[in-house]
């Protein structure tokens, strides 16, 4: 109550606009994803790390967009290949040479020949999911339990964990997520646990027999949206031979990972290869977009247009400078030497403090992704997440965090971002506020 109180006298600009915004915007924010209890908090401006709110608050930015803007913002090069970019036109619905040059890059970092743009992580997962439906002919596809691909019908199907805060009364543990998806969109998906590959296994051999094989698996190699959970030694390779052994497309969703783990995302960092990488979020550095790689085997349907995949700002010129501009010249393997030292520096200090305070917890963490669990049990899929999380512990954290200069995304699913422009200073940021609150907890 304390800490809530202080963010609330801390806000009144945010609880302002709260109350304008909320007139003619739903819950007063763009984006259900966006809102918290009591307000949201507005933001003006960022620059580097940092983030201003409308009362001009700053904040060490650990939100990053969830986790959009591992270049940090207002990145000197972006600034520079947009402001060149829109002074020659923004959008024409024909390709440019940025378009080819990103391809050619993404080709490169993430073993797949062919490549589409869309403008979202929604719209990637969605069109990669129907062009593996198109190149199997089959319609069923095999997801996992809690997993988030976005918010298109084919994958709101066992997703995330219920939290109270977010908005009206979604219930997220349920198979089918929310009013407004068909039943008969949700029958199609089949969720399995992570990290348990006999499982999905026995499942799709169940499929089979039911006539049903599966089109393709979608996941995310690790998870990043049960904080972050790491794929345990073996498994993923065994999801690979499962899926190619039974002829199903596998689908790494890398919309978290692609770009935030390793030049190649979590493909070449964990060096499995997938038949198809979905990408999005830190791609356009802030402009939206999203790219589907393939082998050329798959995207034959697409070149044979027996699938459909378009889309009129597909490749837009402002969100290809960018991500030009990311690839070449920001996200570079020096960027991911900052970024893993950061990290290691980040979570080490987030484990010596939980041990030091005796608080149950421990620190995951993958280049400029991490989070606390706070439990000691292994957290390993959806289901240990769910029967171990602590309620109160990552809402408290989230407060300790926003009253003492630190954003990080809400929910107690979400991890943070570092971005390349983060420095010692707000790691040392980050674990003053977690002692903070340990030291307040055990007095
Ligand atoms: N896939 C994953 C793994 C995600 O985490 C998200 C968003 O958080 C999406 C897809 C959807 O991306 P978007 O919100 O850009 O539609």
């Amino acid at each position: 109550d304390r800490e809530q109180a202080r963010l609330k006298a801390a806000t009144p600009g945010s609880a302002a606009m709260y109350q304008r915004a909320r007139r003619t915007m739903t819950l007063g924010v763009p984006s259900s994803y966006q809102a918290r209890d009591p307000w949201p908090i507005y933001l003006s401006h960022g620059r580097g790390s940092r983030v201003w709110d409308v009362d001009g608050t700053e904040y060490s930015d650990f939100h990053n967009a969830f986790g959009s803007m591992v270049q940090g913002h207002a990145h000197p090069a972006i600034v520079r290949a947009v402001s060149e970019r829109v002074a020659l036109g923004s959008h024409f619905a024909m390709p440019t040479e940025d378009a080819v040059i990103v391809s050619e890059e993404l080709a490169r970092r993430f073993r797949l020949p062919q490549w589409r743009y869309v403008n979202s992580g929604s719209e990637a997962t969605m069109d990669a999911i129907r062009i593996a439906r198109g190149a199997t002919g089959r319609e069923t596809i095999v997801k996992i339990f809690g997993s988030y691909h976005g918010h298109h019908d084919y994958v709101m199907v066992s997703i995330g964990a219920p939290y109270a805060d977010i908005g009206p009364a979604d219930d997220m543990n349920s198979l089918g997520y929310g009013g407004g998806i068909p039943s008969a969109v949700v029958d199609l998906t089949v969720p399995v646990p992570f990290n348990d590959a006999p499982a999905m296994e026995r499942r799709i051999e169940r499929l089979a027999a039911e006539g049903r094989k599966p089109a393709c698996v979608i996941m995310e190699a690790a998870m990043m949206n049960l904080g972050v959970i790491l794929p345990e030694p073996g498994y993923l390779e065994a999801v690979r031979e499962i899926t190619r052994r039974h002829g199903i497309i596998l689908i790494f969703d890398e919309v978290k990972t692609g770009l935030c783990v390793a030049p190649g995302g979590a493909t070449e960092r964990f060096g499995v290869a997938p038949d198809m990488v979905t990408l999005a979020k830190a791609l356009g550095g802030g402009l939206p977009s999203g790219a589907i790689g393939a082998t050329d085997e798959i995207m034959e349907v697409v070149a044979k247009d027996k699938v459909k995949q378009v889309g009129t700002y597909n490749g837009n010129p402002l969100a290809m400078a960018a991500a030009r501009a990311s690839l070449f010249e920001v996200l570079t393997p020096e960027a991911y030497t900052h970024l893993d030292r950061l990290n290691d520096r980040l979570t080490a200090g987030c484990d010596e403090i939980l041990a030091r305070y005796g608080i149950p917890g421990y620190t995951v963490g993958i280049s400029s992704k991490g989070c606390v669990h706070f439990t000691d049990a292994p957290i390993r899929d959806y289901t240990s997440f769910m029967a171990h999380q602590n309620e109160a512990l990552p809402l408290l954290a989230w407060l300790y965090n926003a009253n003492r200069g630190v954003l990080m995304a809400p929910g107690r699913e979400e991890e943070w971002t570092l971005s390349v422009q983060h420095t010692d200073a707000d790691v040392d940021r980050y674990l003053e506020s977690l002692d903070a609150m340990c030291a307040d907890l055990t007095r």
